[in-house]
Parts: C-alpha cells; sequence; structure tokens
C-alpha cells in the first residue's frame, strides 16, 4: 500500500497485526502527519471501501501472500526489527497458506503461536486438525470449512489464474486499484457450490453455529440481498458495512423451478424456519405440464436460469424453431446451440419446433407472487421489475422465524421495495404486517405495490420516494411514531453485478451501486433511534 517498512513495523510493534482496520488507521494517522502526497485518495470513515493509489506492478488482488513484503529489501531500522519482519512475513505467508486450504484464520493464528513460525506447514495442518478433533474448534468455521472444501483443488488454481488473468487486463485501471479493507480475507469465501444457505426446507440441517455481534443481535432484524456472484471485495464490503456477518448465499433452484443465486446477510434466527406451502415445483415440467407434450427428449433442461430483466426477441426464437426442423432430431452440434440459447433466454416449448420466452405470469409463479401481480404494467416492465424482485419462496424460508416472534404483526422499514417480494412473502406467510414504510423510486413498480396492499392488507402503508430523501431525523421520528422497527428488509438497487456486466468491477461504486451504502447508513439510524427509545 506504499507505507514504510519502518512505519509499519513500528505500528505492528504498538499494536499487534491481529486487527488489520487498526493498523491501517493507525499508519493513516502517522502517514497524514507526514507526508500526505503518497497517498492518492482514501476514506477510512464510514464504510467507504479504502482506495490507494499503486504503481501499475503491484500485486495488489494477489491473495497468497508471495510476493509481499518478504521479496522486498526494506531499509532496516536495526537487526531486531529485521528479524521481526522476516517472522512477521513467514507468519502471514503461512497463515495464507492456511486459509487457502479452508481453515479459519484465527485457528492457523492459534496453531502457530502453539507450534512456532518455523515448523512445517503439515504440521500446523496436524495442529489444526488435532484442535478439531478434540472438538475445542469454533462450529461457525466449519460453516467456513464446508465452504472451503467444496471449492478445494483444482477449482481454486483456476480462480486464481483467472483472476492472475483478470489482473492483467484490467491492470492499471482506476477500479483495478480499488483495494477493500479486510477484502482479500473474503475472496477465499466465494459462494459455495452447491449453493444451499444455512440450510434448505425438509432437509437436516448441518449444525451452523454463525456469529453475530452484540450489537447486532436482536430487534430490529434485518435482512438485506445481493446477488451472490459479484466482484471481488464487493461481499466484504456489504459484510463490513453489516456488522462484518458472513452471507448465507443460497441458490432459489434448491426451492423453485428457476435458479437464483443470492446473498443474504441478515441477523434472523436460523432455527425452526418452515417453507411456505404448498411447496413450489421444482422442475420446469412440474411447474408447466402443458410445455411436456412439445419438449424434445435432446433438451435436457429440468430447471430454469435465473429469470433475468429482458426477454428474447421474436427473431431468436424463429431462428431457433428453424434450426429445430433441420432434422428430426437435428444434428448434434445444433442441439447445442440451440440448447445453450435455450439456457439462456428461458425458452419453452410451446408447439412443434416451436419456442418461447415465458410469458410474465409464468415469471410470477415461478417467482411465488399471485398471478397477476404485474399486470397493467408494459411488459418490459413487467418483466424488468421481475427480473429484479425477491424470489418469494426463499425469502420467506427465512422470514418465517419471525412469525413465532412477532404474533400481533410487524412493523417494517423496507428500503428498494420494488413490487414488494419480503411483503409478499410475510403476506403469505401469515405475518400481519401493522406497518410499512415503503422506500421505492420507481413509479411503475410503486403502483404494482400499493394496489397489492389495497387489495390485501389492513395495516398502514407510508411511502418515501428517494432513499437517499430518507434522513436520519426522518427515520428517528419514524421511530418514535411507530415504536421502532422489527424488520429492516431490502435488496440490491440494481442487479449490475450480474452476469456479464460484473466483469465491469464497478463494484459498490458503480453509478446505482453505490445507494447500497444506503441500507446501512439506515438501518444504523434505526438502530440508534431505537436505542434512544
Ligand atoms: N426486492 C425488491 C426489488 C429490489 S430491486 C422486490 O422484491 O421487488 C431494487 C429496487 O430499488 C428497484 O425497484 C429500483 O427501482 C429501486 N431503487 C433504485 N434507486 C432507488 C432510490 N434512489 N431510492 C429508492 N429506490 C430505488
Amino acid at each position: 500500500m506504499g507505507f514504510q517498512t519502518e512505519m509499519v513495523v513500528m505500528s505492528i510493534k504498538e499494536i499487534g497485526h491481529s486487527d488489520e482496520n487498526a493498523l491501517l488507521e493507525l499508519l493513516l494517522t502517522y502517514k497524514a502527519l507526514g507526508d500526505e502526497d503518497a497517498l492518492g485518495n482514501c476514506s477510512t470513515s464510514g464504510c467507504a471501501p479504502f482506495r490507494v493509489k499503486h504503481g501499475d506492478d503491484i500485486d495488489f488482488e494477489s491473495s497468497d501472500g508471495d510476493d509481499d513484503a518478504g521479496d522486498t529489501q526494506p531499509n532496516y531500522g536495526d537487526y531486531g526489527d529485521e528479524n521481526f519482519i522476516r517472522n512477521m512475513s513467514e507468519k502471514d505467508k503461512k497463515i495464507n497458506s492456511l486459509v487457502d486450504m479452508g481453515f479459519p484464520e484465527n485457528e492457523a493464528n492459534m496453531a502457530i503461536t502453539r507450534c512456532g513460525v518455523d515448523v512445517d506447514l503439515s504440521v500446523l495442518v496436524d495442529s489444526i486438525s488435532a484442535s478439531l478433533a478434540a472438538g475445542d474448534f469454533d462450529l461457525s468455521h466449519q460453516v467456513m470449512n464446508r465452504r472451503s472444501d467444496s471449492f478445494g483443488g483444482t477449482k481454486k488454481i483456476r480462480l486464481m489464474e483467472d483472476r492472475k488473468k483478470k489482473r492483467k487486463r484490467y491492470g492499471g485501471t482506476a477500479h483495478g486499484n480499488q483495494i477493500f479493507l479486510d477484502g482479500s480475507h473474503y475472496e477465499h469465501m466465494p459462494p459455495p457450490n452447491p449453493m444451499v444457505g444455512f440450510s434448505l426446507p425438509n432437509c437436516s440441517q448441518l449444525p451452523v453455529d454463525r456469529k453475530i455481534p452484540k450489537k447486532a443481535i436482536g430487534r430490529p432484524f434485518f435482512y438485506y440481498e445481493n446477488v451472490a456472484q459479484a466482484p471481488t471485495g464487493v461481499w466484504a464490503t456489504i459484510s463490513r458495512c453489516l456488522y462484518g456477518i458472513e452471507p448465507e448465499y443460497l441458490d432459489s433452484k434448491h426451492l423453485c423451478a428457476a435458479a437464483r443465486k443470492r446473498g443474504y446477510i441478515h441477523n434472523l434466527p436460523i432455527e425452526n424456519r418452515a417453507p411456505l406451502l404448498p411447496l413450489p415445483p421444482k422442475t420446469i415440467l412440474e411447474a408447466f405440464p402443458r410445455y411436456k407434450k412439445w419438449w424434445p427428449s435432446w433438451d435436457t433442461r429440468t430447471q430454469f436460469n435465473c429469470l433475468r430483466t429482458s426477454m428474447a426477441c421474436q427473431q431468436l426464437t424463429g431462428s431457433i424453431g428453424a434450426l429445430a426442423r433441420t432434422g428430426n432430431p437435428p444434428p448434434r452440434n445444433i442441439q447445442k446451440d440451440m440448447i445453450k440459447q435455450c439456457k439462456e433466454y428461458n425458452l419453452v416449448w410451446i408447439g412443434k419446433n416451436k419456442v418461447a420466452a415465458l410469458e410474465p405470469e409464468e415469471i410470477e409463479y415461478l417467482l411465488g407472487f399471485p398471478k397477476d401481480h404485474t399486470r397493467g404494467l408494459t411488459s418490459t416492465n413487467r418483466y424488468k421489475s421481475l427480473g429484479n424482485s425477491f424470489q418469494v419462496d426463499t425469502v420467506a424460508y427465512h422470514l418465517s422465524v419471525l412469525r413465532g416472534m412477532f404474533p400481533n404483526g410487524v412493523t417494517v422499514l423496507s428500503l428498494f421495495t420494488g413490487i414488494g417480494g419480503g411483503e409478499v412473502a410475510l403476506h403469505r406467510l401469515g405475518i400481519h404486517m401493522k406497518t410499512v414504510v415503503s422506500v421505492e423510486i420507481d413509479k411503475a413498480s410503486k403502483r404494482i405495490f400499493r394496489h397489492w396492499w389495497d387489495q390485501t392488507q389492513t395495516g398502514t402503508l407510508i411511502e418515501f420516494d428517494d432513499v437517499k430523501s430518507l434522513t436520519d431525523a426522518t427515520v428517528a421520528s419514524l421511530v418514535t411514531r411507530f415504536g421502532g422497527f422489527d424488520l429492516v428488509i431490502g435488496g440490491s438497487p440494481c442487479n449490475n453485478l450480474a452476469g456479464c456486466n460484473r466483469y465491469s468491477r464497478d463494484g459498490l461504486e458503480g453509478k446505482e451501486y453505490v445507494l447500497f451504502y444506503q441500507y446501512p447508513r439506515i438501518l444504523e439510524a434505526v438502530k440508534e433511534a431505537m436505542a434512544r427509545m
């Protein structure tokens, strides 16, 4: 990051090296007292990502620690410092290797304390394993291990290679030089495969004892959703802004017939969850049996891809129909091409050699909304708002724990309400909404939500347009007026981190995505106002 070695050594000696943020704060303080020019723009306040301008040759994304302080020739102050630096560097390398293998950082740290920094890596592995066998391994770490295990070996090597390639591609650009505080830690925690969350309906649950910091426990409960596959560092920042809670990654394909890979950061209990009944169909043909008649045996899809905001055009469906007529069955290579397009655009066989995009009401059904929920909007707007919405069964499964906690109903602050996926989930769970304060800027989505509310709810609906206009003072007055909020729920303000767009690497600094920061700001304002109550 461009700090002088002596300054780093001095800072580590002063406060240790286990609290990365504190160390950085101290370094920045020293830096501020000394020359200011060496640093580019930076911000350590709140949860804004910290940026440092680098030379292009610095391997800022490296997570394996191979090219850090150990390879440089620092200007040591004295021989003691030299040893100190060598040990620190050795320790960091070993910790990184152990984290790469899937061990939690603090376990790696403790093993080095137990065995010393000079022992072989295998000795450290044995030591952590023995600790695990002895049962003094924190359960929450098992979750991490589960993740890392499922992401082992060749996949990891491939990912590291991909990263190196990407680094080359983006090296030297402004975004390429972005560093997120503690991001490297999370780089080792990509969404697990399979993406099954902390539990699934009707499946025996693996023990998950996740850590929620004291200040995030209990009311107001909060629930924030974002696409699972976000650029490096995004989840680290989201998590850091939301009390360091680790995301629950869940692909909705485990609950319904369409994929939707999302991460959810929440402080809800995870015991005694219950799914919405009836359970939704899990395959395409269970959901739409009428397509069975025309479905060719060589189209082996059983589930839909993620339902997105745009649909296939007529030219595409027409050309697929033409390809289907090239033989019965068509040649293998043509089949492959067709399946690829069908997958990408979620096409269905509606007649002999005839494919079509899903209708908006079919998407409503797959996402768990009532029939005609978005009717009245243009088809483009229906696809758009549905493509951005929650999968209701998935969210309801997580929110189901509120039913027992709030038998008289809930007071909800709903940020980025959209067409009301969260509220539909609560309603379908039979949870009464006493009051919903809804913040949504899009007029069409607002109209849909308001119509649904008027038809189904008896509680109070208060609406705000722009999330930025909801000041902390307004939040405080809402808290006073409604006796606080039971649930603060919100989803990603735009999905430009999904699909190909994510390679733009705008991350949370992207034009719309920067709105994410409004969620933790408002949540904090709610918590502060509730604490004063
Ligand atoms: N979870 C919602 C959809 C979230 S999509 C659902 O289930 O439907 C994100 C929403 O944020 C979109 O509806 C978008 O219109 C809204 N949005 C974007 N910018 C906003 C802003 N500045 N203030 C409030 N809402 C905004």
